[in-house]
């Protein structure tokens, strides 16, 4: 099974020496699929016959000399990115049919590289939740510990990637979806910095704070990816024209005399200590490195999570009203137009979903659109404005990417407001508008992995990615991956 060991850049090094082909490792992922997806329950949609196509295509192109970093890598892709021919469902009853079509700018990039694309993964409904257990469609298990969350809203990505059921994969991040299951899966997940990535063809949640990031088992391969898909797009009026940058030059040219900032405001109590441990260990072996550290303010942060669901929510409000039964996916209801709507997203959207729509909508409707959300967009000011204050001090922002480790499947899904604080640190960053990324830093008395945030200037992925590398260097953590998931086990 040595196959299923190599990251994306091991991958590229086989494949160039022609050791190894890409129709060859699509195959063994997709015999992996077979046996552990009844355990993990990381995918909506498997593809076959289009992975083995486009893996045939890109030995083609290694045979030609023509393989470019990604050219047959397999990934995966969470299913609110929408990909040509390819079911998108965002795990919606309302979206369970629709065949998207045309790629989003991430995918085409990707299929220029020459990636194969094994299949799309669950997620919370809409990307609502933090558990992915809002899936209309299925449970996604914790690779780690089957009785517990992947976290969410990115679960089955992370839990694809962690399950070696694919080497990499692409999730969103709108308040912590790519970095809080991340952490729960022991894998490396990235938000980019708003901008960076281009949003066409992501199925729009909350369009000021969406964006779209890489979920690998490595540094490298988080660098590798990001490359791929960022880049100016002329289809979406957010992205930034920033140059293409290589993200991986700057890996391996250590950190000294870097400056690290531990804002006192993110540990709180009724954060694990297992976890407060495992940053604090972290944090010494970043100073180990030649790291400066620096307590911090980020003053503000108690406000992320009220201002993060009015903005969210009134956001969320007005992008769901285009699901109506008229162009995309279910059509329900038998009488007039009125009733259709009705029927249709009664019967389409799930219980979190609507919750959020009624929340939304409130906070926008005339009489208190001032209370909720202008307030909240001021506030939201003031949070960015405390992180523009405190670069000036350090460079790279440390802090837990959650207070605990994988919380079990149906502990919180009753209890909407425990759920929303379990993204209590990475808010605030979506908030900003700053990129961020997770990167194992330790386990559990339980065997369950502990992420480490790392948040950075406004498009300086490159000191992120440079931080994470020193630290993967001196640790083991991202080397380990979870026993046993074709047996009885884990
Ligand atoms: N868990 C947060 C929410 O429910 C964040 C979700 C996300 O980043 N998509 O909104």
């Amino acid at each position: 099974m040595e196959v299923l060991t190599l990251s994306a850049h091991e991958l590229y090094e086989r494949f160039r020496r022609k050791d190894l082909s890409p129709v060859e490792v699509a195959e063994v992922y997709l015999k992996r699929i077979e046996e552990v997806e009844g355990r993990v329950g990381a995918y909506l949609t498997v593809d076959p016959e289009g992975a083995l196509r486009q893996a045939r295509e890109a030995e083609q192109r290694w045979r030609k000399g023509d393989g470019a970093p990604l050219t047959g890598v397999p990934l995966a892709i969470k299913d609110n990115i929408c990909t040509k021919g390819l079911r998108t469902t965002c795990a919606s009853r309302i979206l369970y049919n629709f065949v998207p079509p045309y790629d989003a700018t991430v995918i085409k990039r990707l299929k220029e590289q020459g990636a194969v694309i094994l299949g799309k993964t669950n997620m919370d409904e809409f990307a609502m939740g933090s558990s992915t257990e809002n899936s209309s469609f299925q449970l996604t298990k914790n690779p780690w510990g089957v009785e517990r969350t992947p976290g969410g809203s990115s679960g089955g990505s992370a839990a694809a990637v962690a399950a070696r059921e694919c080497v990499a994969a692409l999730g969103s991040d709108t308040g912590g979806s790519i970095r809080q299951p991340a952490a729960f899966c022991g894998v490396v997940g990235m938000k980019p910095t708003y901008g960076r990535v281009s949003r066409y063809g992501l199925v729009a949640f909350a369009s000021s704070l969406d964006q779209i990031g890489p979920i690998t088992r490595d540094v490298e391969d988080c660098a590798l990816l990001l490359e791929a898909i960022s880049g100016h797009d002329p289809c979406d009026s957010t992205s930034a024209p920033m140059p293409k940058e290589d993200f991986r030059a700057c890996l391996g040219e250590g950190i000294e005399g870097l400056r690290l900032g531990v804002p006192q405001e993110f540990f709180i109590e009724g954060m694990d200590p297992e976890v407060e441990a495992s940053i604090w260990e972290a944090i010494r072996v970043l100073e180990g490195l030649g790291a400066r550290v620096e307590e911090i303010s980020l003053p503000h942060t108690d406000y992320a999570v009220a201002t993060y669901y009015i903005i969210c929510t009134a956001e969320a409000s007005s992008n769901l009203a285009r699901y109506d039964g008229v162009k995309y996916g279910l059509r329900e209801g038998e009488g007039d137009l009125r009733e259709m709507y009705l029927e249709t997203r009664s019967r389409g959207f799930g219980p979190e979903v609507k919750r959020r729509i009624m929340l939304g909508t409130y906070v926008l409707s005339a009489g208190y659109y001032d209370a909720y959300y202008r307030k909240a967009s001021q506030v939201r000011t003031l949070i960015r404005e405390d992180f523009d204050g405190t670069f000036d001090r350090c460079e790279v922002i440390v802090t837990p990417t959650s207070p605990t480790p994988a919380f079990g499947l149906g502990e919180k899904v009753h209890d909407p407001l425990q759920m929303y604080l379990s993204d209590i640190f990475t808010i605030s960053v979506n908030l900003a508008g700053v990129p961020a990324l997770s990167i194992p830093c330790g386990f559990s008395g339980d065997g369950l992995p502990i992420g480490l945030q790392l948040i950075g200037k406004p498009f300086d992925e490159a000191t992120l990615l440079r931080v994470a590398h020193a630290f993967q260097q001196e640790t083991d953590y991202h080397l380990r991956s979870p026993e046993n998931l074709t047996q009885g086990g884990p």
